[in-house]
């Protein structure tokens, strides 16, 4: 029987948090749900060394529910679901138990350029979908099942306002991606730069593994090729910020993925060298700054000069490709089919 409702952690180690819907907020007891107390409107969640202070009212609680009508606005955003505040020393997390359909329509519409073809966000649907399910059924044993950031799938609240992404989730329901008999993540990024690549090359530790497509439908995104700079103080700044003390004098990729992509970075200084992974060096200049691992780097003065292709880790569905791939004919079932040729499509 598959769960119709998700766990998402919207925010992590957090000491105050502020909610409003239109009519009554209710504070519940966690596991039991037994109301505890309403509140009109607003609720605002303060923590301190003796434990939750709900609109100015002490609570003694470990973990407790929000419920009320919905949309629930929290940090400026509407959810469609109730909230479960959870203490972690003196602060809490605040994860949304949501349905599944509410969940996907919020990532979609966080994850999908909202102009792309119908078919595409079918497909974006289908393998959002399965990645939500695989967390769930990897990740049993704590209170949340999945991390509403890119760690898994961006999700913001949702708010409604695109039919055609709506329709989308609506038309795929019960589908998903299936691999040697278990439902497989549905990995995606923006952009692959030509060719996808393999999940064990970015994800060691996950013991999943999907294979390399030669992507012919991306190359005329925006994101398939790009250029950066960035002067050698600044990067060694950020080094810093990440505990890299270096004074850079060369940086030279010393091993590559076997689709292309950077491995590993040496950095060198005067008499000392450092290595660095090309995913850390993502994290460290930022993701949406080094779009890829797919890059060739040089020194050039004191400037350091970065050329890359495509937009995100590559794995699996490059939506920029397969919204090119709709555009010429092709259904959200022959898309699935391109980008993750070992998996098979079932309806549960
Ligand atoms: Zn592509």
């Amino acid at each position: 029987m598959l769960m119709k409702f998700l766990r998402v952690l919207i925010k992590k180690d957090i000491t105050k948090a502020y909610f409003q819907n239109s009519g009554d907020l209710i504070l519940c007891d966690f596991p039991s749900e037994r109301k505890i107390k309403s509140f009109k409107r607003q609720i605002f969640i303060l923590i301190d060394l003796f434990g939750f202070r709900i609109n100015w009212h002490f609570l003694k609680a470990k973990a407790f529910l929000i419920k009320g009508d919905f949309p629930i606005i929290f940090d400026q955003k509407p959810y469609y679901g109730d909230f479960l505040i959870v203490r972690r020393g003196f602060k809490f997390d605040v994860i949304n138990i949501v349905l599944m359909k509410d969940y996907l329509i919020g990532v979609l519409e966080a994850e999908v350029n909202p102009s792309f073809h119908f078919e595409t966000l079918k497909a974006q649907a289908v393998v959002s979908r399965s990645y939500a399910y695989y967390k769930i059924f990897s990740r049993k044993d704590t209170l949340y099942d999945i991390d509403a950031t890119r760690l898994d799938q961006i999700y913001e609240g949702t708010k409604y306002k695109n039919f055609k992404i709506v329709e989308a989730v609506k038309k795929t329901e019960g589908i998903f991606l299936f691999k040697k008999r278990k439902i497989f993540p549905g990995f995606f990024s923006a952009c692959c730069g030509g060719v996808t690549e393999k999940a064990q090359n970015v994800w060691e530790n996950l013991n999943i593994s999907s294979c390399s497509v030669i992507c012919p439908f991306c190359k005329d995104s925006p994101c398939f090729s790009w250029r950066i700079k960035i002067s050698i103080e600044e990067f060694e700044s950020k080094l810093k910020k990440f505990g890299f003390y270096i004074k850079v004098k060369g940086i030279y990729p010393i091993s590559f993925t076997d689709t292309g992509r950077v491995d590993v970075l040496k950095i060198k200084s005067k008499n000392d060298e450092k290595y660095i992974r090309a995913t850390t060096l993502r994290e460290i200049l930022g993701f949406d700054i080094l779009k890829s691992t797919f890059f060739s780097i040089k020194i050039l003065g004191d400037e350091i000069f970065i050329e890359g292709r495509g937009w995100g880790h590559g794995v699996g569905l490059c939506q920029w490709g397969a919204n090119k791939m709709a555009k010429k004919g092709y259904n959200f079932l022959e898309i699935i089919k391109f980008y993750f040729p070992k998996c098979y499509l079932l309806k549960l």
